[in-house]
Formats: structure tokens, C-alpha cells, sequence
């Protein structure tokens, strides 16, 4: 939720460049292709860090069996954070308990991982 709000920000960041740019130059679509360009530049890092940012950890939650021991509880799946994205691979939900171990170890070799903010 906070990256899709971050994201947005980053939406409305844009408006200007596009904004002074065709007020410089007009309306035509080279204007355009030009304010993109610049937008593209700087949106390139922008977008980059709301990607890639300790401050963006994306968890999956539901009720359910334990991929790990079986036991029926609440599930937790890390998805991404810094230097790690589980985002395109099978999706492994873990209770509490092993969710705490597998966060540990990820933490172990270096992957900043906070835990489930709620
Ligand atoms: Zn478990």
C-alpha cells in the first residue's frame, strides 16, 4: 500500500515537467516526446528507488496451512524488499513460527528484512 502511495506521488511529480515543458513549447506531440524524455531521466532513479528502497517491504497475508510444518494459521509470505523479489516465483505462505526462522536466515545473509508492519 505504501509503494502504491509512493507511486502515485511520483505520478503527480511529473505533471510539472510536462506542464513547463509544453508551456515552453507548446502543445505539439514533440513537446511531449521531450517532456517524457526528461521525465524518463529522472523518473528512471525515482522509480528505481521506490523499487529497490528498504522503506518499500511487501507482504502477502492469509489464513491458511503452513507450506512448511502444516499447521493451520495465519500465513505470511515476504514478496520483496531490498535486494530480494520472490515476486515471480511459486508462492510459499509460512505460519508465524516459520516465518520468523526464514526471516532470520534471510537476515543472516545480509537482507534487510523488518517483519510484518502492522
Ligand atoms: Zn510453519
Amino acid at each position: 500500500m505504501r509503494r502504491f502511495i509512493l507511486y502515485l506521488v511520483r505520478w503527480q511529480l511529473s505533471t510539472p515537467i510536462l506542464w513547463l515543458v509544453v508551456r515552453k513549447m507548446g502543445t505539439g506531440i514533440w513537446s511531449t516526446v521531450i517532456a517524457n524524455l526528461i521525465g524518463g531521466a529522472i523518473f528512471f532513479w525515482v522509480d528505481k528507488f521506490i523499487f529497490t528502497s528498504k522503506a518499500v517491504e511487501v507482504w502477502h497475508i492469509k489464513e491458511g496451512k503452513c507450506d512448511q510444518c502444516g499447521r493451520v494459521s495465519h500465513l505470511w509470505r515476504l514478496i520483496k524488499t531490498a535486494g530480494y523479489d520472490k515476486s515471480g516465483s511459486n508462492p510459499v505462505f509460512l505460519c508465524m513460527e516459520c516465518s520468523k526462522r526464514k526471516t532470520d536466515e534471510l537476515r543472516a545473509k545480509g537482507i534487510p528484512v523488518r517483519g510484518k508492519s502492522r
